[in-house]
């Protein structure tokens, strides 16, 4: 006899998503959301902020000592980018894969990088490459009160209820 339900398998996370300072210019942030939000997840904190060069830094600071780590510091200031937490079960590793690889040529399409852009250095969107990197970035960009605790009604989406 088949199974009635599915288990849920992964662990509810947050990731740190940011649309990049080229993003925001190009006019593709309405066009980011609609992927997170389609796909299911749930928006946790938004914003429009122009970020300082030493929080550009900081959030960067494991790629210290690679050859493009001062450009990428000033591309990241180079206009404001839009903050976002992003939260749902397996949400870093699902985000990373809607995100698409580093090298936008190498993306796949469908992917938001391989959909728009043609260079690393102007890749678009940031997305938290683990659980614990997500909670520091979070705690980076936003301030105590800049989230919001809600609850997505997930009753029309998934095959069980609860
Ligand atoms: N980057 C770059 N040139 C490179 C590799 C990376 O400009 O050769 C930039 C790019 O914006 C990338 C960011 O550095 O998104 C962080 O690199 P990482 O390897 O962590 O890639 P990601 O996790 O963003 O895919």
């Amino acid at each position: 006899s088949s199974p009635r339900f599915f288990a849920v398998t992964q662990a509810v996370e947050r990731s740190y998503i940011m649309i990049k300072p080229d993003g925001v210019q190009r006019g593709l942030v309405g066009e980011i959301i609609t992927r997170f939000e389609r796909k299911g997840f749930s928006l946790k904190g938004l914003k429009l902020f122009q970020a300082p060069k030493e929080l550009a830094e900081e959030h960067y600071s494991e790629l210290k000592e690679r050859p493009f780590y001062p450009e990428l510091v000033k591309y990241i200031v180079s206009g404001p980018v839009v903050c976002m937490v992003w939260e749902g079960p397996g949400v870093i590793a699902s985000a990373r894969k809607l995100i698409g690889a580093t090298n936008p040529l190498l993306a796949e399409p469908g992917t938001i990088r391989g959909d728009f852009g043609i260079q690393s250095g102007r890749n678009v969107i940031h997305g938290s490459d683990s659980p614990d990197n997500g909670e520091r970035e979070i705690a980076l960009w936003f301030k105590e009160g800049e989230l919001v605790e809600w609850t997505r009604n997930r009753t029309h989406m998934l095959a069980f209820r609860a």
